[in-house]
C-alpha cells in the first residue's frame, strides 16, 4: 500500500513545525514543493505510516509529487500530535514516478479525507518481504544479495547429494514441465 496526501489550498502559515512559510497547493509548483508542502503534518495512525513505503501528493486532484519514505518525525500541536513524512521525491524515470506524476489522483473515492491508502500495482516489486531463502530477514527483492545462491546450494545439497551435475541434469530433463 501507498499513502495518498491531498493538499489544501495554498495559505501562509507561521509556527509550522516544520518550519514552513507557507502550505497547500499553488500552480506549477515543482515536485519538491509539492513534498515539502504534503508531507506534513498531518493526523495519521503511526503504525500504518511506518508501513508505508511510497507516498503520493495530490493536488487539485492531479499527482504533484511521486515520493519514497524514509521515515517519520512527531510533532507536538495545539490539537494533538501530528506526523510528518521523511523521504524525498522520486527521480525521474523510476516506474512509481512515471505512473502517477501528472495523473489524476489515483484515489477517487469521493471521500474529503486528506489521508488516503491505496494500493499502486507498480509498488508490488518494491514492497519488502521475507527473503524468500527462509533466512527470517526482509528484503525489497526476492532475495538478500546472495541468499539466492544460498538457497540454491542448500537444495543441490539437499536433493542432489550435493552434486551441481544431478541438478542441471534434473532441470534439463523437467525443465519444459516446471516453465509450463
Ligand atoms: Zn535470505
Amino acid at each position: 500500500m501507498a499513502i495518498r496526501f491531498k493538499l489544501g489550498g495554498y495559505e501562509t502559515v507561521h509556527g509550522d513545525p516544520l518550519g514552513r512559510g507557507y502550505i497547500g497547493y499553488f500552480p506549477r509548483m515543482t515536485e519538491d514543493e509539492a513534498w515539502e508542502a504534503g508531507r506534513g503534518v498531518w493526523k495519521v495512525s503511526k503504525d500504518k505510516i511506518s508501513r508505508q513505503r511510497f507516498a503520493l501528493i495530490a493536488g487539485e486532484g492531479i499527482v504533484r509529487a511521486v515520493a519514497e519514505v524514509t521515515g517519520y518525525t512527531e510533532h507536538r500541536t495545539d490539537t494533538g500530535t501530528r506526523v510528518a513524512l521523511e523521504g524525498a521525491s522520486l527521480p525521474a524515470g523510476h516506474p512509481l514516478r512515471e505512473a502517477y506524476l501528472g495523473r489524476p489522483d489515483p484515489v477517487a473515492n469521493g471521500s474529503q479525507n486528506p489521508v488516503s491508502y491505496c494500493d499502486l500495482p507498480e509498488e508490488q516489486s518494491y514492497l519488502v518481504r521475507p527473503c524468500a531463502c527462509g533466512c527470517d530477514q526482509t528484503s525489497d527483492r526476492d532475495f538478500l544479495p546472495g541468499h539466492d545462491v544460498r538457497a540454491i546450494q542448500q537444495r543441490v545439497r539437499d536433493h542432489f547429494d550435493g552434486s551441481p551435475l544431478k541438478l542441471i541434469r534434473f532441470l534439463d530433463q523437467h525443465a519444459a514441465t516446471v516453465a509450463g
